[in-house]
């Protein structure tokens, strides 16, 4: 309950947020706003039709004295009288969770809890007080959550007696009927699980537990869910039946194929602050705590090995200009003909790969500082600019860990992955950030593939000369502003005369920003890697040269995309980017030239 003081002191508006009575009402979550009463002693005298909605009568009453109880309250007591009283929060929460547990067993009567989340779903047990979660439910039963309706089923036969649980009935096994909005710390029932950031011993740092089954739900000591963007699929499968919420993977045999173990900047706060280093580690170092105590940890990093294939890759080895080695570069098996026949056309090279992927895990204290903005405005900003999804990032400020909605990384690395923790070994880096219009779709307009492909062929041989070369490959497509914006600009360029000039004003008109790549955490992968220090750097951002040199590793040597390999309509790019004073080891270009630096127009094709 938020009580507000209107600006003539007359009136008293009490505004109930869904907050309050999405405990006490069962769903649709209800919301009574500007309920306003005049004076000492008025009360609201009537409630939405919703609140009116499915209730029984006891419930009401029950709610008709929660709502007088608190109207009394706001227009009995000031603002400094609250204070004078100190009315605490967490003592409304405790009434709260009381009543709601009345109302409860008011609208189920005597029902056990829901496997998932501990709430009442049948049955003929009425609970006196019901905790907000219940540690001892057991494992939801996949006969009622994982039955989806809608879906094929290949071996029921047509006119099958088995009922199947309608989708009411899924629903009400698959969540309570009062949705949790949000939680509070000191909240009856939240324990969170200890989590030191930066911690050396990974028991004292604690794992990272963002779940909200119920084994997990009061533990969690991190908000937002796993698996970045991809956790809204995992919310489809589950609500489709899919998948049981409660499906517990078997990661034996999953652990990484090489170490990337410990170094000092896993137990350095300020060093890795946008990802869980112990990620790849989970099921080894939390093992008593998702075996002993049945907490929900996952890992949020995997580590595998590969070989890749590329066209381009071929093509310089025809030419001569990558020798096969036998051990980072490997001669391709022979190809088939249509017939199935072996071909006797060269099959080309491959390349074998060590690669990790990470997922972003946010330690909000430390992000904060590296942007150099408080953490209340970067949780509020979170907030507000996610439409409101992570309520808790302003309700629970102690929890200091958010797994955001976005796109991890990926590092590939080749030649010998121990290397990177030895600065007498030569190193080759390029940080690239996606762009799938170039990198995989091969368009022209930019030069993100050329610079991949060059950059992966600078890293073998570096691996080849003895050194070990790293390729970090960032989800931050169209500078992160994504690809609906980025057409969008292009839309904009090649209508506007695609010139130099014009090619950062084109982003900031769409986007309002040239980008928003923003590299402050990109160098978090790199101390995680072990690299101290950085032989050949093959990029033309002074953003990323800056981020990485003022993080501790220094850059000896770095170099940008031959000219040759620069394709002719992303000269307009590379140009406006060299004249806004990204480095260059090759032409100068100024302001003034940029006008005459133009790119194919939508004219002088058809598309
Ligand atoms: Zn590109």
């Amino acid at each position: 309950m938020l009580l507000c003081t209107a600006p003539k002191p007359k009136y008293r508006f009490l505004v109930f947020e869904a907050w309050v009575l999405d405990d006490i009402i069962s769903s649709p979550v209800i919301s009574l706003s500007n309920v306003r009463g005049r004076g000492n002693g008025a009360v609201p005298t009537s409630t939405s039709d919703q609140v009116e909605l499915g209730l029984p009568r006891a419930a009401r009453d029950l709610l008709l004295f929660w709502c007088t109880l608190h109207a009394w309250l706001a227009l009995t007591l000031n603002v400094d009288d609250r204070y004078r009283y100190n009315i605490r929060l967490h003592d409304l929460q405790k009434s709260q969770q009381v009543l709601a547990a009345k109302v409860d067993s008011l609208l189920t009567p005597g029902s056990p809890r829901s496997p998932v989340n501990g709430i009442p779903i049948s049955g003929r047990e009425t609970p006196s007080v019901q905790p907000l979660i219940d540690p001892h439910a057991a494992s939801p039963s996949t006969s009622v959550l994982a039955l989806g309706p809608p879906l094929p089923s290949v071996g029921s036969p047509l006119g099958s007696e088995t009922a199947l649980p309608t989708e009411k009935e899924r629903e009400r096994a698959l969540y309570p009927s009062r949705v949790i909005l949000t939680t509070y710390p000191d909240q009856h029932g939240i324990k969170p699980y200890p989590l030191v950031w930066g911690a050396e011993d990974p028991k004292v740092r604690g794992p990272v537990i963002c779940s909200r089954l119920v084994s997990s739900l009061k533990h969690r000591n991190a908000i937002g869910a796993h698996s970045g963007s991809y956790s809204i699929y995992r919310a489809l499968a589950v609500a489709l039946g899919t998948l049981s919420p409660t499906h517990k993977p078997a990661y034996a045999l999953t652990e990484p194929p090489f170490p990337i173990p410990p170094v000092p900047s896993w137990s350095d706060p300020t060093k890795i602050v946008s990802f869980d280093p112990w990620g790849h580690l989970v099921p080894q170092v939390f093992r008593d705590e998702m075996e002993g105590k049945n907490l929900d940890v996952r890992p949020s990093i995997a580590v595998t090995r590969a070989h890749i294939k590329l066209s381009e890759l071929d093509e310089a080895a025809r030419r001569g200009e990558i020798p096969i080695d036998g051990k980072i570069v490997l001669k391709s098996r022979p190809m088939l003909n249509e017939d199935r026949t072996e071909s006797s056309a060269d099959p080309g090279i491959e390349l074998v790969t060590c690669k990790a992927a990470v997922e972003p895990v946010w330690y909000l204290p430390g992000v904060a500082e590296r942007f150099g903005i408080s953490e209340s405005l970067l949780r509020r900003a979170l907030f507000e600019d996610t439409g409101g999804m992570y309520p808790e990032l302003i309700t629970r400020p102690d929890v200091k860990v958010f797994l955001p909605p976005i796109g991890g990384l990926t590092v590939y690395i080749f030649g010998p992955p121990e290397y990177m923790r030895d600065d007498t070994k030569e190193l080759t880096l390029r940080v690239h950030d996606e762009c799938n219009g170039s990198d995989v779709f091969g368009s022209d307009i930019c030069t993100c593939k050329p610079y991949l492909t060059f950059a992966i062929e600078e890293c073998v041989r570096c691996a080849q000369r003895g050194g070990v070369g790293v390729v970090v490959y960032f989800r931050k497509e169209g500078r992160a502003l994504g690809e609906v914006t980025k057409y969008l600009v292009y839309n904009l360029r090649k209508r506007g005369g695609d010139s130099a000039d014009k090619y950062f004003k084109s982003t900031e008109i769409i986007a309002g920003v040239k980008d928003m790549r923003f590299q402050a955490l990109m160098p978090d992968i790199l101390h995680w890697l072990g690299i101290t220090k950085i032989d050949n750097m093959v990029s033309m951002s002074d953003m990323k040269y800056n981020a990485i040199v003022q993080s501790g590793i220094s850059i000896l040597k770095r170099y940008d995309l031959p000219d040759h390999l620069i394709p002719p309509d992303s000269r307009v790019e590379i140009d406006a980017k060299i004249a806004a004073g990204y480095f260059t080891s090759g032409k100068k270009v100024t302001e003034a030239d940029l006008f005459k630096t133009v790119g194919r127009t939508w004219e002088e094709a058809d598309h």
